[in-house]
């Protein structure tokens, strides 16, 4: 349930809960620019820098973020990423975040685009990019102080805008605020409306020098300060590397991994050349026709579950910026299929609930022509994609350069201590050079990371051509198998049934065991739609595609340098298994973030679940 709010006559919004206002009768854009933007001196300390880290305790209705993106989209000399991580535990609607912004035009536009990121606000992080990714807002979304402990990197800024101390003290204790202090380095600028004794004292012990200065009326004043403590700050855990500058990069494998890494860099202004030893790109696993996109779902909401979630959220956010819907991808939803007795969903969730998942109803049922007492989910926000136009897509950015046609066999240390990366074929010939070199070759990276336990996973799928009468599911239907419809084709609409998943085999050829395999298992699945598929089948007017995909020994992707002496060199981001549509986006942004001592696009523990230094020195990935 969205957080209700009580709007007064006035149209200023208010908290029952904390009986108070959520901004300054002066309008919250003037509150934000004077106080917070202003307060930490900006617009004008951003300009020419990389990149601006701004982190928010007290979302609200978002109001200073869409003020900061405003004055981000005006300035010439804007930081070419602006990162704004705000902390919330109530977050409000939908329709009350538009009505917030509607009293402020210049906002409106910016707050329709929010609001169309705004779905699915679980506990949890939620990363929501907009202007192309350039602007990225991490919504952690619950208590102030555990959200603190789960993010980690380093603020430019910070605003304090929680209620007021004496009706909100959790936002504004000594605990909260010290736990803030963490996120800034010397030079980071802090502002707040409050000049409350207890705040100013427990700013100024953290380690900021602190000023006043008139605030905006009906306040009298308002506070900055400036980190500066006279102590050298400790940090937890181990030093991070410092964060990379922009250079050049070199991606082994231009399959779903390799390219949204790709991606990911160009957008940090990466000149990126990926390799591929194939003679077009998304010749591997990625070359699927259709593959699915839906959320693990389970009643424990158990780890997979989150990093699915979190991983469709970002792979949807570059198919709505990047693809044709109804073309290269369709948001039609998924109806799974449950085995008896395991279609509970965590508590809490319900179809009017900020989950995205629930019990399909009748109607659902009906449509992929399964009975009603049928035990299924419905995952609204999901469907299905062709993945190889993802790559295309993700290879087209600018900044990004393919080369096909070039197995790389050998990484080089160009000189001590490592000045680059000389990337050379089995006859020595240089492919090429770059300050840092990422392995995203699906399982032929074995070759190349030898210490890194990694399996092929052969998959095998059946397709065909719909003839006209046939009436498959419009939606893609998972469970024991899956069944993907409609999708378009050269000639025709295509419909496809699979996947094996066959450890250990690297076999391109079709195999007629599995073709048998996968028909049995979509009668099981969908009796109707294999009925209608069955002459097809015996005329041979069927085809098969089969690919091998690469998985680790836990099944989660591995994203992190290749040995402890590598973190600023060369980087792992493989294993994506068959989740490669909802992993992909995730594992890239998860390595540019770490490579830039970014905001993380997830909790620092499902950060780690990722973290390829689990597969070669346990214990280690706790270091992140
Ligand atoms: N910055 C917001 C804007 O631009 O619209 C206004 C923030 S409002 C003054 C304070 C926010 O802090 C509220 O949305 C409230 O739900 C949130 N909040 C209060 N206590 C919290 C807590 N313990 N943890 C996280 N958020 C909290």
């Amino acid at each position: 349930m969205a957080e209700p709010v009580d709007w007064r006559a006035d149209g200023i919004p208010r908290s029952a809960r904390f009986d108070d206002i959520y901004h300054s009768e002066s309008g919250a854009p003037a509150q934000a620019r004077h106080v917070f933007l202003g307060g930490c001196g900006l617009p004008a300390a951003w300009a020419g820098q990389a990149q601006w880290r701004i982190l928010e305790t007290g979302f609200g209705f978002g109001l200073n973020f869409l003020t900061a993106w405003h004055a981000w989209r005006e300035d010439p000399q804007r930081p070419r990423l602006l990162h704004f991580v705000s902390i919330e535990a109530f977050p409000v609607s939908r329709e009350d975040l538009l009505r917030a912004a509607g009293a402020y035009p210049d906002l409106l536009p910016l707050a329709e685009m929010l609001a169309a990121q705004w779905h699915g606000l679980l506990p949890g992080f939620h990363r929501l990019g907009f202007a192309g990714g350039q602007v990225l807002l991490t919504l952690c979304i619950g208590d102030v102080q555990p959200m603190l402990r789960a993010q980690r990197f380093e603020a430019d800024a910070i605003f304090l805008d929680g209620f007021s101390p004496q009706r909100n003290p959790a936002m504004w204790s000594a605990d909260t605020l010290k736990a803030v202090s963490r996120f800034a380095r010397r030079g980071t600028r802090i502002a707040t409306w409050t000049i409350a004794r207890s705040v100013c004292d427990a700013l100024a012990q953290s380690g900021f020098r602190l000023t006043r200065s008139p605030g905006l009326p009906p306040k009298r004043d308002c506070l900055q300060g400036l980190f500066e403590p006279a102590w050298e700050p400790r940090r937890r855990g181990p030093a991070a590397p410092p964060p990379a500058t922009p250079g050049r990069c070199a991606v082994i494998g231009a399959g779903l991994a390799g390219a949204a890494v790709a991606a990911s860099l160009a957008r940090r202004g990466w000149q990126v050349r990926v390799l591929d030893a194939a003679q077009r790109p998304a010749s591997g696993a990625s070359s699927l026709p259709a593959g699915m996109l839906a959320p693990h779902v389970s009643p424990d909401d158990a780890l997979l579950s989150r990093l699915t979630r979190a991983g469709i959220r970002l792979t949807w956010q570059q198919l709505e910026a990047l693809l044709a819907e109804g073309v290269d991808w369709r948001a039609s939803g998924v109806l799974e299929r449950r085995a008896a007795g395991d279609a509970r969903l965590p508590s809490g969730w319900s179809e009017s609930g900020p989950n995205e998942s629930w019990r399909a109803g009748e109607a659902r049922l009906r449509a992929a022509g399964l009975p009603a007492d049928t035990l299924a989910l419905w995952h609204a926000r999901a469907g299905w994609v062709r993945p190889a136009r993802l790559v295309e897509a993700w290879l087209a950015q600018p900044g990004v350069l393919v080369e096909t046609g070039c197995r790389v066999a050998r990484i080089e240390a160009r000189g001590e201590p490592a000045a680059g990366w000389a990337l050379r074929d089995a006859g020595n010939r240089l492919l090429a050079e770059a300050d840092r070199v990422v392995i995203a070759a699906g399982f032929e990276s074995g070759a190349l990371a030898p210490a890194y336990p990694l399996q092929p996973v052969r998959g095998q799928v059946e397709w065909g051509r719909m003839a006209d009468t046939q009436r498959l599911p419009e939606a893609p239907v998972n469970g024991d198998g899956h069944l993907i419809a409609g999708v378009p084709g050269a000639d025709g609409r295509l419909w496809l049934a699979g996947a094996t998943f066959d450890r250990d085999s690297t076999d391109a050829a079709p195999r007629a065991a599995d073709t048998a395999f996968n028909r049995e298992r979509l009668a099981r699945l969908l009796p109707e739609a294999a009925a209608q598929l069955d002459a097809a089948f015996a005329s041979g007017a069927t085809g098969t595609w089969t690919g091998v995909r690469c998985a680790s020994a836990d099944r989660r992707p591995l994203v992190g340098p290749l040995s402890a002496g590598s973190a600023d060199g060369i980087w792992l981001c493989t294993a994506l298994g068959s989740r490669g549509l909802s992993f992909a986006t995730l594992c890239a942004e998860l390595l540019a973030a770490q490579w830039h001592a970014e905001p993380l696009p997830l909790p620092i523990k499902l950060a780690q679940a990722l973290d390829a230094r689990r597969a070669t020195e346990p214990g280690s990935a706790s270091a992140m």
